[in-house]
């Protein structure tokens, strides 16, 4: 395996740019779903050897380690030393934000493929001696600080980034963006493919906008327009200085504010959504664009346990390799999926007693819920009615496992994990209810193998894509959500699972009232009384969605429609 960038530089290269990329459970550059996307995206391109390489923020504080107290989130710091997982890169680039040259350095991260195959990820760093206190901190805290932070953070990122690739002798055939963070490096393009003067010998800068079209690939992930990051002019002017013509500029990215959804829309060739239900949704709000759809989809290797590996390994070999294989799960003995799911649960029950929490019963069902807390995830529609969820506990005993941090300024969110607390309180002696705290990659693969049920339930159209879910699938855990993201797509009642309502709005109250009689008609009863056709279920959910819904399949997808454009 090698470490040094003289080794990747040989072969063009997709440039994968991401503010957030989840390397490993060590590293904690990644807040949630869309950082974990992106690692197994780079995990995907070591697998199948696909030239890329990642850029992202080194993030050395980290996002935050999450203790609960009395019910509320504290927020500790997480940082952690990129020179014990990654080289030092002796390149350095220069940009000037607000007036001042800042020296961006860098550090390169080896993704491992199964075969033999490796994807580098240069990890963007400004803590160097040379830099004004202020622009040291720039690559610190992932998600932190105001408006001009992530400005800063971002030009880093996009313009920074770009150089970097250039100074460490990469080509790169596209830039693919993951969402609008990294937008600043179309302008970098522009500037690098511009001519002064053009061809009839007008004076002044010509950008090229085709140019930088056809190099560029966007995959948007916010399905709404609130949710884009935008910035006023007047910042983007202080920072940026006269880096680009400002009237060129607004023509690009928006007139009244600096859109970075916007800008990256008018300069990708390829622009694609999440999921087919989110693209029709990004259709609406950016008419005009031409919006394609792959769905997302999760590493098979990194998201399967254990008992499951060794499973697939027994009677799927290469399925890691080539996860379509998983179609063929019917065919494995049901005897066997049992007891790999009951090693599954047995591990997430011992961690939950190792964490403190209660003595959980392995015969009873397991519902799980895990994700970031914020307000249109609805955590708290499941205990919507605690009165019904008792009465259903009454006939068909279940408990409840939760996890998921708050981003630290999201009150809504914050406030939801004290309800959620509870709630769980007033449970107790009916419903066991267990919040784990500090949710992260490595309590993720725990909660999605060992819960018997895998719950979602977001206000439409706002779950994107969700991957959650998928990864429950590969461990043969069916999902019970809400029809909205790729479960629109996964879905059939019955066969992978159930659905929450239908496809069109509803509000919150219905939807809780579906989903307790779903969970007291169909999904219980059935736990209790049928284990064979629950069975079928768990190996529904592996040959039917997880065969689909990997990253192995989104990759091929993204090499085939958007990188050999
Ligand atoms: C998979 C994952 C997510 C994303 O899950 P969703 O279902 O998309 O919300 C978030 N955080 C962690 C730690 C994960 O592993």
């Amino acid at each position: 395996m090698t470490t040094q960038v003289e080794a990747f530089v040989l072969e063009p290269r997709i440039a994968y740019f991401s503010m957030e990329i989840a390397l490993r459970d060590e590293i904690p550059t990644y807040s949630g779903g869309l950082g974990v996307l992106a690692g197994d995206t780079m995990r995907t391109a070591a697998d199948l050897e696909l030239p890329m390489v990642g850029v992202t923020l080194a993030s050395r504080a980290g996002y935050f380690r999450q203790q609960i107290a009395d019910g509320r989130q504290i927020e500790l710091p997480a940082p952690w030393q990129p020179e014990q997982w990654a080289r030092r890169l002796t390149a350095k680039i220069a940009l000037t934000i607000e007036g001042r040259e800042a020296w961006v350095g860098g550090w390169l991260y080896v993704v491992e493929g199964h075969r033999g195959g490796a994807a580098p990820v240069i990890l963007l760093d400004t803590d160097l001696d040379e830099n004004h206190p202020d622009d040291r901190r720039i690559t610190h805290f992932l998600y932190g600080g105001d408006e001009v932070y992530r400005l800063r953070q971002e030009m880093v990122l996009g313009i920074g980034g770009v150089r970097m690739l250039g100074a460490l002798g990469f080509r790169i055939r596209k830039y693919h963006l993951n969402e609008g963070h990294a937008a600043l490096l179309t302008l970098e393009l522009l500037r690098r493919l511009a001519h002064t003067p053009d061809e009839a010998g007008t004076p002044g800068v010509h950008y090229d906008v085709p140019a930088v079209r056809q190099r560029c690939v966007f995959t948007t992930h916010t399905p709404v327009e609130a949710g884009h990051d935008q910035f006023a002019y007047e910042l983007a002017g202080r920072l940026l200085g006269d880096y680009i013509d400002p009237e060129q500029l607004r023509a690009l990215a928006g007139n009244d504010r600096l859109n970075m959804t916007r800008l990256a829309l008018n300069l990708s060739e390829y622009v694609n959504g999440v999921a087919r239900r989110h693209a029709e949704v990004s259709r609406h709000m950016f008419p005009g664009y031409r919006v394609h759809a792959v769905t997302n989809g999760v590493h098979p290797w990194t998201w399967a346990c254990d008992s499951f590996r060794r499973l697939y390994d027994a009677h799927l070999p290469r399925w890691c390799h080539e996860p379509e294989l998983l179609v063929r799960a019917d065919r494995i003995p049901d005897e066997e999926i049992r007891e790999a799911h009951a090693a599954a649960k047995r591990a997430l029950l011992e961690r939950i007693r190792a964490l403190g929490g209660p003595l959980l019963d392995s015969a009873l069902p397991l519902l799980g819920f895990a994700r970031r807390m914020t307000d249109y995830k609805r955590a708290d529609l499941l205990f919507s009615d605690l009165a019904r969820l008792k009465a259903i506990a009454g006939r068909h005993p279940f408990q409840i496992v939760l996890a998921g941090k708050a981003h630290p300024r999201d009150e809504g969110g914050k406030r939801l994990i004290e309800r959620l607390h509870g709630w769980a309180r007033e449970l107790e002696g009916d419903v066991p209810v267990v919040f784990l705290p500090d949710y992260s990659m490595d309590l993720a693969r725990l909660l999605v193998s060992g819960a018997d049920v895998w719950i979602n339930t977001p206000q439409r159209p706002l779950e994107a894509s969700g991957t959650s879910g998928m990864k429950a699938a590969l461990n043969g855990v069916p999902n019970l959500s809400v029809l909205d993201g790729w479960w629109l797509e996964g879905c059939i009642e019955d066969v992978t699972g159930w659905a929450v309502g239908g496809e069109s709005d509803s509000d919150n109250a219905r939807d809780a009232a579906l989903l307790y009689d779903k969970l007291e008609q169909k999904v219980l009863p059935l736990y209790h009384r049928d284990r064979a056709a629950w069975i079928a279920i768990m190996k529904g959910a592996i040959s039917r969605n997880a065969y689909f819904f990997n990253s192995h399949r989104m990759m091929r997808r993204y090499a085939a429609e958007a990188y050999l454009r």
